[in-house]
């Protein structure tokens, strides 16, 4: 700085300072009380088949609102009708800025408590409330949860070949565009791929299911041998993850598990369902295959064991499915006291409104370990502004206050939800006798 400069800035600095001062008095006066004064369900198809829910929570101050997310693939309208008939009449006149209070009292409101349903119309309220906050202090929402642990926060991306060369192929392609971090299926059927014998082939019963049948002893034959053959070629340098999608049965969950163990993964994930959580202590004992587990919890009671024992390695929990920001982050801070990990559930048709409440847990929480990738359309961005973006892996929010994202409800409304054919049910996979198995 030149002496001439320096001198003016020093005559410039007394009325910085009083404007300085000014700002902190304004900062260190309580906040007027703020309550919620309306509210508004907005479902959209994005575009695509998605089934998304927002909540906007309005408050007494002119134009601060929150966005908050319930969305629910396979019960949308069981959600729209608890946000609509339930919840928000519940929370007109309520203090906006008791998040704690208001989830408990919401939370026990039902008195039949837990359950998707109930904690995505719960998580809807919370990711709102956070965001209002957030936008009233004018920080980012993991400022109010501790600031950042980290610079940004690693996503694992999604590889799948229908046969071992295309598997390869497919997680090059990952390497190539900046993941370290890789997850990869095979086979065709979707989960379960590796397992599953073609439609009509096998020895079926009379008169009985013909579809792709799920095997369990194939699967578990298979898909070692994928891995084999996946770091024969790319090495031990990529993290690899593979997804079971609970398609097994106790002690093939234990013996994979086992056969896995020579190809270092970074973790497996929903070896079991979580009626047969009690395996996993057979599991630990066998093998130190890396477990993820949790992406269907909807209980504490599922979680807590698995956490509180150390039978696991990471939780998967899904963000609206329990509650949102204050449950994930209470889940985030129950692993760091156990030297568990987070890998919150954020693919397939998760919205952006969830994977920011997920973002803002992760990048402020030492717990946190992974985060599942999930990219969107431009026109997703155009409905979402400061939809979260990723880059070399790596995905970044807008750091704007609160959340960071906006819903352009003009957009939404030009692509409301589908039809919704058979109840919006999940697919069922069955076995060659045709007996269901656990998705
Ligand atoms: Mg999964």
């Amino acid at each position: 700085m030149r002496r001439r400069d320096l001198y003016q800035s020093l005559l410039a600095a007394p009325a910085m300072s009083a404007l300085s001062g000014q700002v902190y008095a304004q900062r260190t006066t309580a906040l007027p009380p703020l309550k919620i004064t309306g509210f508004k369900v907005i479902a959209t198809s994005g575009g695509r088949n998605y089934r998304w829910i927002f909540l906007k929570l309005l408050t007494s101050e002119p134009g601060l609102y929150g966005i908050g997310t319930a969305g629910n693939h396979f019960q949308t309208h069981a959600v729209i009708t608890a946000l609509e008939k339930h919840l928000g009449p519940w929370l007109i006149g309520k203090e906006a800025d008791r998040i704690e209070d208001l989830w408990q009292s919401a939370h026990y409101r039902t008195y039949w408590r837990n359950g998707p349903v109930n904690n995505n119309a719960l998580a809807a309220m919370d990711v709102a409330l956070w965001d209002i906050k957030g936008k009233r202090a004018g920080m980012p929402v993991y400022d109010l949860l501790g600031g950042k642990a980290r610079d940004a926060v690693p996503c694992y991306d999604h590889a799948a070949g229908r046969d071992m060369e295309s598997a390869v192929e497919s997680v090059r392609k990952s390497i190539e565009n900046g993941f370290r971090h890789i997850r990869v299926q095979y086979g065709e059927g979707g989960y379960g791929g590796g397992g599953f014998i073609p439609a009509g082939q096998g020895n079926r019963p009379e008169g009985g299911y013909q579809g792709l049948a799920f095997d369990e002893e194939m699967y578990v034959d298979t898909i070692p041998k994928v891995f084999d053959y996946v770091r024969s070629k790319v090495g031990f340098g990529p993290k690899l993850l593979h997804d079971v999608h609970s398609h097994l049965s106790g002690i093939n969950a234990v013996e994979l598990s086992r056969r896995l163990q020579p190809y270092q993964l970074f973790f497996l994930e929903d070896v079991l369902a979580p009626e047969l959580i009690q395996w996993y202590r057979q599991i630990r004992q066998a093998a130190t295959t890396p477990q993820a587990v949790g992406e269907v919890f909807s209980h504490p009671y599922e979680y807590l064991p698995l956490i509180t024992e150390r039978l696991i390695d990471y939780v998967r929990c899904r963000v609206s499915a329990i509650g949102g920001i204050t449950q994930a982050r209470k889940v985030a801070t129950l692993c760091e006291l156990f030297g568990v990990k987070t890998a919150f559930q954020e693919g397939g048709e998760n919205d952006p409104v969830n994977q920011l409440a997920a973002y803002h847990v992760d990048i402020s929480s030492t717990a946190f370990g992974i985060q599942e990738e999930n990219g969107f359309p431009p026109l997703v961005h155009e409905m979402l502004p400061g939809t979260a973006q990723i880059r070399k892996g790596y995905l970044y929010g807008s750091g704007k206050p609160g959340l960071g994202v906006d819903l352009n409800e003009q957009v939404a409304a030009k692509y409301p939800l589908g039809e919704i054919k058979d109840g919006g049910a999940y697919r069922t996979d069955r076995t060659l006798e045709g007996a269901v198995v656990r998705p």
